[in-house]
């Protein structure tokens, strides 16, 4: 297909997770048989299909009455930009190696960072262009990427140019580059977690000078940094106009919630563990949580405490966790999978969580089908929304629009 044809897409339901389009009883704003017009990168139409032909002779007709239509997907949490591999680490656990036996074969994110180190640009930027395919091969139209396996300012910012590179590319999902620095301490640093966090800072101005990051994460949490040593990165970022997501509260509540909700924060991701009280800070300052279960299965943890989150009224998002260790896989369908499965999510709450959700949690418009917006669309091989969350996690788009345009699939012509 020529890739700004005008697109007359009938579809067997279509979900838009339109706010404006939602009951109670239909909180994803679905309908059955309707059809809608895609041109020039928007949603031009969405309703009946004889009224759209007329309205739009040109169009070319895609049947899909067959199956389900939703907005493309978005990953609001990855680590994506990677190299190497984790996989005989993993073995060790398994088999029942501790923590020192994984650290003597040179396991853990330090392998991660070893890894990056040695790998050029052109190296990192294939490898993540190669995940981003096979993401967009499972729905996903838009991945928010972290750095935070260079740990020394050349290689966070080599991770950050890879981001960087693939920004342009129309024939992947669009990329949102967050500088997660303070992810882990580097050899280098000999224990000293404040030094690492002065670096940080030094590091933050030149990649917020050069355009690098749109947001800035730091890991808060028991073995991790502190919320005063992650405070003056975060307070400087949001000084420099960046956005904000805080990985929190994932073995312990250390009090990042709070400090997530005192800086006006986007997200703050993993969230196992939350007091009450930092629930409701959270749903006062309208900061997103975005759940990661596929981390907390690879890890044997409880989910985070769902019911307290729900009534506190936060807004909930999900996403893949995407990297080499503790979230081993690139399938945002298989987190909203394990999100129903083991967290008790509903399938509704799921797919807004990684569509519309997450989608405002990285200041996108996608992530709703509505119209005038963006045509991030998938056309699903699945008769309804509920397929989507079982069989799980497999690629089942047939075609994936990312401003209109194929991204994954094929298009067929019309029989
Ligand atoms: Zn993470």
């Amino acid at each position: 297909m020529s890739t700004d044809e005008t697109l007359l897409i009938q579809t067997g339901r279509l979900v838009t997770c339109d706010s404006l389009q939602a009951t109670d009883e239909n909180p994803l704003g679905a309908s059955d048989d309707l059809a809608l017009v895609v041109k020039a990168g928007r949603v031009a139409a969405i309703g009946e299909v004889t009224n759209l032909a007329e309205r739009f002779p040109e169009a070319r007709v895609i049947d899909h009455r067959n199956g389900v239509v939703t907005p493309g997907l978005v990953d609001a949490h990855t680590h994506a930009v990677w190299v190497g591999s984790r996989g005989r680490e993993y073995a060790l656990r398994m088999a029942g190696a501790d923590y020192e036996q994984i650290s003597k074969v040179g396991g853990g994110i330090v392998a991660s960072m070893r890894a990056v180190r040695a790998a050029s640009l052109p190296e990192l930027t294939e490898a993540l262009a190669a995940r981003l395919t096979r993401m967009a091969a499972l729905g996903v139209t838009a991945v928010e990427v972290k750095s935070g396996y260079g740990l020394d300012e050349q290689s966070e910012r080599r991770q950050l140019e890879a981001v960087a590179r693939l920004g342009g590319r129309r024939d992947l999902p669009a990329v949102v580059p967050t500088f997660l620095g303070l992810h882990a301490l580097p050899p280098e640093a000999q224990g000293d977690r404040d030094g690492h966090g002065a670096r940080c800072l030094q590091w933050l101005e030149g990649i917020a000078a050069d355009g690098l990051a749109a947001y800035v994460d730091a890991y808060v949490d028991r073995s991790a940094f502190s919320v005063a040593q992650a405070r003056p990165l975060l307070q400087r970022a949001a000084q420099l106009g960046l956005g904000i997501r805080i990985h929190v509260g994932q073995f312990a509540d250390v009090g990042g919630a709070e400090l997530a909700a005192d800086l006006g924060a986007a997200s703050v991701d993993h969230l196992e563990n939350v007091s009450a009280a930092g629930a409701a800070a959270l749903a006062e300052a309208g900061v997103r949580a975005v759940l990661l279960p596929v981390a907390s299965f690879t890890l044997g943890q409880s989910p985070p405490p769902i019911a307290l989150l729900r009534e506190a009224g936060v807004e909930l998002v999900v996403a893949s966790d995407a990297n080499p260790g503790t979230a081993p896989t690139e399938s945002l369908p298989l987190a909203m999978a394990l999100a129903v499965r083991n967290y008790g999510l509903t399938v509704a709450e799921t797919l807004l969580g990684a569509t519309r959700g997450a989608a405002a949690s990285l200041g996108l418009s996608g992530g709703v089908l509505r119209e005038g917006g963006p045509a991030d669309l998938v056309l699903w091989n699945l008769p309804h929304e509920d397929d989507l969350i079982q069989p799980w996690g497999g690629p089942m788009a047939a075609l994936v629009l990312r401003d209109g345009r194929p991204i994954a699939g094929a298009l067929r012509a019309p029989a």
